[in-house]
């Protein structure tokens, strides 16, 4: 099929060709679009998501993404550049007083939630350089200690990452703003005007993931990923292994194009991500994660791709205990989540929440300064009338994540026989440093939730009960046909 693009104007939706688009960036291509269909949203791949790469995702507004999976290579491989969206209809409402009541209400909670400045003035980066230390990143491909290898991590400060910030900004009406564009870059890395504040996943991924402390580079790579439609976890991630692979001569400067990709080498970091973008050369080897990549380069490489079930894992150690994932199963989340690695995925009850607000388009910032799960229900009853109670709520994000496990489950896809890294769960533990000694307990996990989910502790089928008593009738029906209705 020919290149096409979808346009929804005002209801209508229509496939327009997309043929001088395919081929351009997402900056170009949100440009071109919005400036055709005046007031549109753009939503759009770039090159790598043309190319089909397995990090390559969509990008809206130059920096934000849906960044995770590999969704630009499923718009890709349907040749659907971009969606554009325009529309002037009201979004009917049905208790108007509820809701200025209820915005009033929050809006005084959030104003004066501890991490309301922070967020908004520094924005995700502004740990970066703690995190390093503090064992929360993942150091060196996983498998470094950041106080001992990136002993300085001044270039990562929110200070530094915010020097070049000209405007705060956020979501449509957000109080909270949290996001930041930049100057033009006017040092070694020539970054457009608008290119976006990092986020502290991107800093982890191309900082202590790859023992770098330039802010710049880290920018740089930020930018072209976004500029190419990249995810950058994964690529930050891939390159760092593509480091360690270097360092063991599994692959050298003949594979990399004379690129001296050693540790903390911030100038072949930047020129690395380019070519990944470009899927030129090692580029292209790398351009679908860490698992294809360790696939086609053998040699033992596969021992050095960290990942879960073919996805670079987000940036948090799941072998900490950090803020906001305190009490939380977090090595059992990667490991068990339908989507692993997505920093917003969810196993087990902790997460029903999280998936509800996610489901409801809601922030989990937000939610750290609110009680999230009573905040959705109070606004889904405003707005549309529908009275949930937050158990319902809570219900709905079990229904959530069911749903999506059963999907995986149908692919042939069980997350209990999904390999995990040692590195993730310090197998063997680090020697030194903040996470010395700390090995986490998946199986203990991964068993005691399987348990509070009422799914089967070798096949992960959820109980014909749990499915009915979810409304998933259907699925009931399918997975515990009559003939062994035993649950
Ligand atoms: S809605 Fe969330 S992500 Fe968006 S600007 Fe507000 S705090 Fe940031």
């Amino acid at each position: 099929p020919k290149p096409a693009y979808l346009f929804v104007d005002n209801g209508k939706a229509e496939l327009r060709d997309a043929t001088r688009l395919w081929g351009k960036s997402t900056y170009e291509t949100e440009d071109t679009l919005e400036s055709e269909h005046g007031g549109a949203k753009v939503i759009s791949i770039g090159p790598a998501g043309e190319k089909l790469s397995l990090i390559s995702c969509i990008i809206t507004q130059r920096g934000s993404a849906a960044g995770r999976s590999g969704l630009g290579a499923v718009m890709g491989s349907k040749k659907l550049k971009a969606v554009a969206v325009r529309g002037e209809g009201k979004v009917p409402v049905a208790d108007i007083a509820a809701v200025e009541k209820l915005r009033k209400e929050y809006l005084s909670i959030i104003n004066q939630a501890p991490a309301r400045n922070g967020l908004h003035n520094f924005g995700t980066c502004s740990h970066t350089d703690a995190s390093a230390h503090s064992g929360d990143s993942p150091v060196k491909n996983w498998g470094g200690v950041g106080v001992v290898e990136l002993p300085d991590v001044s270039g990562l400060s929110k200070e530094i990452f915010n020097a070049n910030v000209t405007n705060r900004h956020g979501c449509w009406h957000c109080p909270v703003a949290c996001r930041g564009s930049l100057k033009e870059g006017v040092g070694e890395y020539k970054y457009p005007a608008g290119t976006k504040r990092v986020e502290y996943e991107t800093a982890a991924a191309f900082g202590a993931m790859c023992l770098n402390n330039n802010a710049e580079a880290i920018i740089m790579a930020s930018h072209i990923c976004n500029y190419y439609g990249i995810d950058t976890i994964s690529a930050g991630t891939v390159i760092a292994f593509a480091m360690e692979l270097y360092e063991h001569g599994i692959i050298t400067k003949k594979d990399t194009g004379d690129i001296d990709l050693k540790w903390g080498n911030y100038k072949a970091m930047v020129a690395m991500t380019e070519k990944l973008a470009r899927r030129e050369g090692l580029g292209d080897v790398l351009a679908d994660g860490v698992k294809k990549a360790a696939e086609r380069i053998g040699k033992g490489a596969g021992e050095f791709a960290v990942h879960i079930g073919g996805q670079e894992l987000g940036l948090h150690d799941p072998k900490g205990d950090f803020p906001g994932f305190a009490g939380q199963p977090t090595s059992a989340k990667n490991m068990m989540d339908a989507a692993p690695g997505r920093h917003t995925g969810g196993f087990g009850p902790s997460h029903f929440g999280w998936l509800a607000i996610n489901a409801a388009g809601l922030c989990l910032h937000i939610n750290t300064m609110v009680d999230g799960t009573k905040y959705a229900a109070d606004f889904l009853a405003a707005v549309t009338g529908w009275q949930r109670s937050v158990g319902e709520i809570l219900k709905c994000g079990e229904r959530i994540e069911n749903i999506r496990h059963l999907f995986n489950l149908r692919e042939g896809d069980n997350p209990l026989e999904r390999k995990v890294h040692g590195r993730i769960t310090g197998q063997p533990p680090q020697t030194e440093g903040p996470l010395a000694g700390v090995t986490a307990d998946l199986l203990e996990q991964v068993y005691w939730n399987l348990g509070a989910l009422d799914w089967d502790r070798v096949t992960a089928k959820p109980s014909r009960k749990k499915l009915l008593e979810l409304g998933l009738n259907d699925i009931a029906e399918e997975l515990w046909p009559p003939q062994i209705n035993k649950a």
